[in-house]
């Protein structure tokens, strides 16, 4: 067995649909394979003009690391630091961190936008084009 970098939050169940995880690499990523796939989408079908694509970066990789965590309610999502040493309410408009609180777009919120954008690929599940 290679000695693997062992994540914060380790997950038997995806993080986006709540099924339970089989493969290994699942349960480490957090998310099975179809879902993945949703989140590389969401950022190309998800309405970012107000962030900066770093953002988007920042946005994709508090995904991936399941920073982003869905709450009881479905706009609302916990958004954990990248110490994991706090963690933030966001929402697509709003979010309780630092910038949040001075109303300028924060990366959490990109993520928001972008969890949300899995919701409609999953309604809409035909090509665009
Ligand atoms: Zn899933
Ligand atoms: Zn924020």
């Amino acid at each position: 067995m290679t000695a693997a970098v062992v994540p914060n939050y380790i997950s038997e169940f995806c993080r986006r649909c709540g099924r339970s995880l089989r493969a290994s690499s699942s349960v480490t990523r957090g998310y099975g394979p179809t879902c993945v796939s949703y989140l590389h989408e969401a950022r190309e079908a998800a309405d970012l003009t107000d962030f900066h694509p770093w953002q988007a970066d920042k946005a994709s990789e508090l995904i991936e690391t399941c920073g982003l965590v869905p709450t009881s309610h479905p706009e609302v999502f916990r958004s954990v630091s990248s110490d994991g040493s706090r963690a933030y309410l966001s929402t697509a408009e709003g979010c309780t961190c630092k910038a949040g609180q001075y109303r300028v777009p924060c990366y959490h919120r990109a993520g928001v936008a972008m969890m949300r954008a899995t919701r409609r690929l999953r309604r809409a599940r035909r090509p665009v084009r």
